[in-house]
């Protein structure tokens, strides 16, 4: 900059000069600054050249302002390439550990566009990173629950991300767990891991769960049979000891058939993702039935039922598997809810949705015992469920059968005040009035058939 001034001094100072010496310092001046000009024109033209051409010339000579220049570029052009470097050597880095997963990765775009994939996302669902790039993934794999899948916002109940058991289109022996996760905005991560081994495991576990049940059953029904007749006999002969031990086994026994029944009905419900027999069910009626049971099993004066029904509304289902959900929630209530409670059942469609909510003064669930009710076998006070009948499998089956029917079951519960079991239904499976009014002919039929 100085060195600017200098300059720019010395060459006014020298056409001043030679002005006064031929009698014209304006004409001088204004000559020597136009050739001034024209020369930090020529020095600024070949600096941009330089510039242009990037390494393949020397650096021009330049001096003062514009060396000063020269020198920042130089040293941004050292920071940008250092900042490449590390960049590149970061995403040479990330390919590679993505590349050693176990586990196929897929980067999604906003509208599920492939961006990149790694190895195995070719081995298990045979999407190619460079083949596939900007395809949407929705279109390479064509799986309705994946479509699904991908459109969903919400996580599940529970808190827990949602995951999708898939198939692989390309392997029918491979089976896949999907999970999306979330970056950025709008990118979004789908990992595919493979889970065949857990499968079958699972299988193997199902089916050994449901044989050694199966056979129970038979020597069970037989001991069974002969207890009641002990107990007939017993009775009939007045030995209360002896018929009281009787009873006692037989008590036992009946509890070991319902065990064995739930074990049964629970592998059915998991072996078959989707209700065999889908026929409309007139939930109000199926309601008002269970609710005639309850008050038989809870007494004439213990328990107040009030009910709040859309009678128009129904839904598509395996009635039996609905039935024993709606019960089961229902029995509950009436099982934890002290004598002259109220329990309330509700059935309406509320955003689109079926809602069928049983709501119970009863004794409540502590907050950290609403996520482990649906577990098999789960219950928070043992002792007590069993000595009232329960075999701890009840909410794994109602959590599975809305599992099938492709519903959701909500929990609220407060300690002491009592708790809401919703269940809600999707609007694929509600059928309204004017709809009802439509099929009746067709339901009549299938009544008579
Ligand atoms: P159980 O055969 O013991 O009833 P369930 O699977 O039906 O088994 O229920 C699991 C546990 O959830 C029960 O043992 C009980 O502790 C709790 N539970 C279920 N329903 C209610 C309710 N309405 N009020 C309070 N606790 C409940």
């Amino acid at each position: 900059m100085k060195q600017d001034y200098t300059r720019l001094a010395f060459v006014l100072i020298i056409s001043v000069f030679f002005g006064l010496i031929f009698g014209n310092v304006f004409l001088f001046l204004s000559m020597s600054l136009l050739l001034y000009v024209l020369w930090q024109i020529r020095v600024l033209n070949n600096l941009l050249q330089w510039i242009k051409n990037g390494k393949s010339q020397e650096p021009p000579d330049v001096s003062g302002l514009n060396d000063e220049i020269l020198n920042q570029y130089e040293n941004l052009k050292i920071r940008h390439k250092k900042r490449k470097k590390k960049l590149t050597s970061y995403l040479k880095g990330f390919k590679e550990t993505t590349q050693a997963l176990p586990d196929a990765i897929i980067v999604l775009g906003e509208n599920n566009e492939i961006e990149w994939a790694n190895s195995k996302a070719e081995l298990y669902l045979g999407i190619n990173h460079s083949l596939d790039k900007g395809q949407r993934i929705n279109n390479l794999i064509r799986h309705p629950n994946l479509a699904n899948f991908l459109n969903q916002k919400k996580k599940s109940f529970f808190g827990t991300e949602r995951s999708l058991d898939l198939i692989s289109h390309i392997n029918s022996d491979l089976h896949l767990e999907i999970r999306l996760v979330s970056f950025g905005k709008t990118g979004r991560l789908l990992v595919a891991r493979d889970i065949t081994k857990i499968h079958k495991i699972n299988k193997m576990r199902s089916d050994f769960i449901a044989n050694a049940s199966h056979e129970l059953r038979t020597p069970l029904t037989v001991i069974s049979g002969y207890l009641e007749s002990f107990e007939d006999e017993f009775s009939e002969k007045e030995l209360i000891e002896e018929g009281r031990r009787v009873t006692k086994m037989r008590t036992q026994a009946e509890r070991m058939r319902r065990l064995i029944e739930d074990l049964l009905n629970l592998s059915s419900l998991e072996t078959n993702e989707e209700p065999r027999h889908t026929e409309p069910v007139k939930i109000p009626d199926i309601i008002t039935n269970i609710i005639n049971e309850a008050r038989a099993i809870s007494g004439i004066v213990s328990h107040k039922f009030n009910t709040e029904l859309d009678d128009e509304l129904w839904m598509k289902g395996d009635r039996g598997q609905i039935y024993s959900a709606i019960s089961n929630i229902v029995f509950n209530a009436v099982q934890h809810t002290p004598d002259l409670g109220n329990i309330t059942i509700k059935w309406c469609l509320i955003n689109n949705e079926g809602v069928l909510e049983v709501i119970d003064t009863g004794e409540g669930i502590s907050p950290e015992n609403i996520p482990r009710i649906t577990e098999r076998f789960f219950r928070v006070d043992s002792g007590r469920s069993r000595e009232k009948g329960g075999t701890g499998l009840g909410l794994a089956i109602v959590k599975h059968i809305l599992v099938n029917h492709k519903s959701r079951l909500e929990v609220e519960s407060t300690l002491g005040k009592g708790s809401v079991f919703r269940f809600r239904i999707p609007n694929s499976l509600i059928i309204q009035k004017d709809i009802i009014d439509n099929i009746k002919p067709v339901i009549v039929e299938f009544i008579k058939n």
